[in-house]
C-alpha cells in the first residue's frame, strides 16, 4: 500500500471512532456533548454517517475543539469573560509591544498550561518520562561532544578530538591500555499510570466527556495538519500514539495498523539510512500525477499569495465565489455554554 493511503485512510478511522465515540441522537438532553452543541448551533447537515457528510462533520468538529480550547484557557487564566483581566496569571506588562518571539514563547507556555491540565492530567509526569530509545541515545550524543561539535578522545589526560564518532573509538583502541567505552544502556519505562485515573475518569461525566473530545480531536486534527504540510517525521511519530489510542478500539482498523508497524519496521530497521529519510519525507510525494494537476496546484498558491497582496493593498475583490459563513458567532455561543456549566472544574455527582 502507498504511504499516503495508509496515512488517509488511518485519518479517516480516526475521525469515524471520534464520532461513533462521542456523538449520539440520545444524549440529546445532556448540555454541552456533541449532538447538543449541534442543535444549538444548527448544524443540521452533521450526521453520524461521516463518510456522508466528512465536511460538514469536520467543520463542526473544529468549531466544538475550538469552543473547549478556549474555555479551557479560560479556566486555567482565570478569565470571567474573554475581554477580563486574568486571576489565576500574571501577563508581562506591555503585551502588545513584546517582540514576536516572546510573544511566541508566551503563547507556547499558556498552551502547555491547558495541554497538561486537560489533556495529560495527572499523567504528565508519566509523559516526560516515556522517552524513546532513539531521544536518549540523541540526548546522550549531544552531552558527550566537544563545544566545536566534535567527539573528544575519553582516555584520561588525551586532548584528542574526532569529527567522527568511529575515529574516535578507533583511536581510543590504540591507547595502552585500550580505552573501552561502555555503551549506555538504554533504559526503558515501566511506569504505568496510577490506578486511581481510571476512578477519575468516571467520577464525573460532564468534564470527563469534555476533556476526552478535546484530547481525540487535537489528535486528528495534529494528524490532519502533518499530512497537509508534508511532514513526514510528525506522521511517523504521531503513528506511535495512535497504536497506543487505537488498542483500546479492538475490532477495527487492524490492517492499518499491521501497515504502520511495517513502515516502523522499514524505518527502524531494515532501511539503510539515506532509504530512510527518502520513505519518511517522500511519502507525500505523488509520482504519478499527471503535469495538468500540478499546474493547477501551483495556480492555487500563486493565487494565495496574490489575494494576500490585494488585501495589503486593500485592493477591491470581485469574488465569484459564495461567502462562507463563519464559525465565529457558533464558536462563542458553544463557549458562552461551556463556561456557563463550568465543564472544566470538576464538580462531583455530573452525570451523562
Ligand atoms: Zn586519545
Amino acid at each position: 500500500m502507498d504511504s499516503i493511503i495508509i496515512d488517509l485512510g488511518y485519518l479517516c478511522c480516526c475521525f469515524e471512532l471520534i464520532y461513533s465515540r462521542f456523538y449520539s441522537g440520545s444524549s440529546a438532553v445532556d448540555q454541552c456533548n456533541m449532538f447538543a452543541d449541534r442543535t444549538v448551533i444548527n448544524r443540521r447537515n452533521v450526521c453520524s454517517d461521516v463518510k456522508s457528510a466528512y465536511r460538514a462533520d469536520r467543520d463542526f468538529l473544529s468549531t466544538v475543539l475550538k469552543s473547549r480550547v478556549i474555555a479551557a484557557a479560560m479556566n486555567v487564566l482565570g478569565l470571567e469573560n474573554k475581554t477580563g483581566k486574568p486571576s489565576k496569571f500574571v501577563l508581562p506588562p506591555n503585551i502588545e509591544n513584546l517582540q514576536e518571539w516572546k510573544k511566541l514563547k508566551l503563547l507556547l507556555e499558556l498552551a502547555a498550561k491547558v495541554v497538561d491540565g486537560f489533556i495529560f492530567q495527572d499523567s504528565s509526569h508519566l509523559v516526560d518520562r516515556i522517552l524513546t530509545a532513539e531521544e536518549n541515545q540523541q540526548v546522550l550524543q549531544q552531552q558527550e561532544l566537544t563545544d566545536d561539535d566534535k567527539f573528544p578522545c575519553r582516555f584520561p589526560r588525551c586532548n584528542a578530538k574526532y569529527k567522527y564518532k568511529k575515529e574516535r573509538n578507533t583511536h581510543e583502541l590504540s591507547h595502552d591500555p585500550p580505552f573501552v567505552a561502555e555503551e549506555p544502556s538504554v533504559e526503558l519505562t515501566t511506569a504505568m499510570p496510577s490506578p486511581s485515573l481510571d476512578k477519575q475518569y468516571h467520577v464525573e461525566d460532564v468534564y470527563s466527556y469534555n476533556c476526552a473530545v478535546m484530547t481525540d480531536a487535537i489528535l486528528y486534527f495534529n494528524f490532519l495538519d502533518a499530512i497537509k504540510e508534508g511532514d513526514g517525521a510528525r506522521v511517523m511519530r504521531q503513528y506511535k500514539y495512535f497504536l497506543l489510542y487505537r488498542r483500546a478500539d479492538k475490532s477495527r482498523c487492524t490492517k492499518y495498523a499491521l501497515e504502520i508497524i511495517y513502515q516502523f519496521f522499514l524505518v527502524h530497521a531494515l532501511l539503510s539510512k539515506r532509504d530512510r529519510e527518502r520513505f519518511i519525507w517522500n511519502r507525500f510525494v505523488n509520482n504519478h500525477e499527471s503535469a495538468i494537476s500540478r499546474v493547477c496546484k501551483a495556480e492555487k498558491a500563486t493565487r494565495t499569495i496574490l489575494d494576500k497582496l490585494d488585501g495589503s493593498l486593500n485592493r477591491q475583490i470581485q469574488s465569484g465565489k459564495h461567502p462562507e459563513g463563519s464559525p465565529d458567532k457558533d464558536i462563542e455561543e458553544l463557549v458562552n455554554r461551556v463556561v456557563d456549566l463550568d465543564v472544566f472544574t470538576e464538580t462531583d455527582g455530573r452525570h451523562y
